[in-house]
């Protein structure tokens, strides 16, 4: 059982108001973790401590802090499996997924710590005789982080690492579902990290609302739903904090005359299956060429069909259960929305029932076929296993379809026709595009989105420094 509470200036505190309980997806009667939630009215405290500690680090050069940080992350590589365990406890993923949640975000921090590294920056010429200009950038400050249930290691380490790299504190408040594997994460930094740099903040909307209207915070990272991420924005907004927002998607991919359907349709199943569906990148729309519609729909029952549902602890488990109940009601009712607005159901379309977790938060892999744009389901966020399959005559009414939501997180296109690949280059509305493969994103890629799904610079990449820093013009006369 995790057991856990606020951990601030490199202590776990004892103290706490009420308690909170998590469980195991795939039979929540086994109770995963208690936590105690940290008081909304200590939160001003805790970044004032943050800031503190960050006053020393922000001065240490940028090299010391990449070795030092390197450090922290050798030490949680030292924990990767009871990190992976953790996730998969609370989340419910399948551990081999949770294995490799963690390698990535290994792997996305190591890179980021290269960035960090260098000393950023740029020598400018000047318009003015004996005047040479730079540009300096500067750790921001204080960074405060909110982040969701599920991926509870890969979102808080894209947060922590450059907010550290970079010269900042960062105070972090996990999901309330999947606080366990941060908590370890915590840990790993005792006697690496200097005391109060990394600070971690339990509950749910109400400490999260606290650490937004922060007056000491410098920077908001969120991860997380619109609703939410527009309500965090405006409470930013009162301190005029600089923010960064990755928010949901309704990603599709369109087939248009590919000459590999196999192919393609594995690495679509891949990409819309994976964490029962619950990713933001997941592919959620199929929007297919009419004369390729009934290969496409039947391949996809057969990929549908193949998944393994259980415990994500059992090794033969590919597919674990989705998050709570309510998340259950909500996936099953967008589906049942779509068939009463006329979607045919191919296969799934119901929670799933799993012999000895007959509890388990299941729902069965699902295609709709005959989904029209304008309904619900083609519309909204299912985070869930569950393909529209949306059919249509000329490539640019697919490009429509594949716009047609709020969203603007990732697009892909299967196609060997190469005027069709430039079109979708230049006009899919989308932070993340690929073409002739899934919606995976590489470790070193700038990751994020526009429109509903994003606001401010991405996550990972180059430009990530730029939301971890400020930005200063400096002119040297020397003449
Ligand atoms: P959520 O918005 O409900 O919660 C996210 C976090 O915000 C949690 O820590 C929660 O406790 C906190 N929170 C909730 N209400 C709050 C409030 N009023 N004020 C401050 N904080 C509050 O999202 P979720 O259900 O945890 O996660 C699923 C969503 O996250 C999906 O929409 C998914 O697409 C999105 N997501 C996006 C990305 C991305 O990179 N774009 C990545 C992962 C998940």
């Amino acid at each position: 059982m995790y057991d856990y509470g606020t951990f601030a200036n490199g202590k776990w505190q004892s103290d706490g108001q009420s308690s909170f309980a998590t469980w195991n997806p795939a039979s929540p009667a086994q109770q995963a973790g208690r936590y105690r939630h940290t008081a909304p009215s200590s939160i001003d405290t805790i970044v004032s401590d943050a800031r503190a500690a960050q006053e020393q680090w922000g001065r240490r050069p940028p090299v010391e802090r990449a070795r030092i940080v390197g450090e922290f992350l050798a030490r949680i590589e030292a924990k990767a499996e009871p990190i992976a365990v953790a996730i998969t406890r609370e989340q419910g993923k399948p551990i081999g997924e949770a294995r490799g949640e963690l390698a990535k975000s290994l792997r996305e921090a190591r890179f980021m710590v290269s960035q960090g590294a260098q000393a950023d920056g740029s020598v400018v010429n000047s318009q003015r005789r004996g005047v040479r200009n730079l540009v300096i950038r500067r750790p921001r400050g204080v960074i405060a982080a909110i982040t969701p249930w599920n991926f509870p290691v890969l979102t808080p380490m894209r947060k922590i690492v450059p907010a550290l790299v970079y010269g900042n504190a960062i105070v972090l408040k996990p999901s309330e579902f999947t606080p366990a594997a941060v908590c370890l994460i915590a840990e790993a930094s005792a006697n690496v990290l200097p005391d109060g740099l990394l600070q971690i903040v339990l509950g749910g909307a109400d400490v999260g609302r606290a650490l937004a209207e922060s007056r000491g915070i410098d920077g908001l990272t969120f991860t997380g739903s619109v609703e939410v991420g527009r309500s965090v924005y405006q409470l930013a907004a009162r301190n005029l904090a600089e923010v960064s927002l990755e928010m949901g998607g309704k990603n599709a991919a369109i087939i248009n005359d590919t000459d590999d359907l196999d192919r393609c349709l594995d690495q679509i199943t891949g990409a819309a299956y994976q964490c029962a569906g619950q990713r933001c990148t997941a592919i959620s729309r199929v929007i297919v060429q009419e004369r390729l519609a009934s290969d496409v729909i039947a391949g996809l029952v057969r990929r549908a069909g193949a998944f393994r549902l259980g415990d994500g602890m059992d090794p033969s488990t590919t597919m674990g259960p989705l998050i709570h109940k309510a998340h259950l009601n909500r996936v099953d009712s967008l589906v049942r929305q779509g068939i009463e607005e006329g979607a045919r159901l191919v296969v799934g379309g119901a929670p799933a029932v799993v012999s000895g977790l007959e509890d388990g938060f299941f729902y069965q892999p699902t295609v709709l076929a005959d989904v029209r744009p304008e309904m619900v389901v083609a519309r909204e966020e299912v985070f869930g296993p569950v393909i529209s399959v949306i059919a249509y005559e000329e490539f640019e009414e697919a490009l429509r379809i594949l716009n047609g939501t709020e969203y603007g997180l990732t697009s892909a296109l299967f196609s060997n026709d190469n005027r069709c690949i430039q079109r979708f280059l230049d006009v899919s509305a989308h932070g993340m595009m690929h073409v002739n493969h899934g919606t995976i994103p590489d470790d070193h890629m700038p990751f994020g989105g526009i429109r509903n799904s994003g606001v401010g610079a991405y996550s990972v990449g180059r430009s990530a420094g730029n939301f971890y820093t400020t930005e200063h013009s400096a002119y040297l006369q020397y003449e």
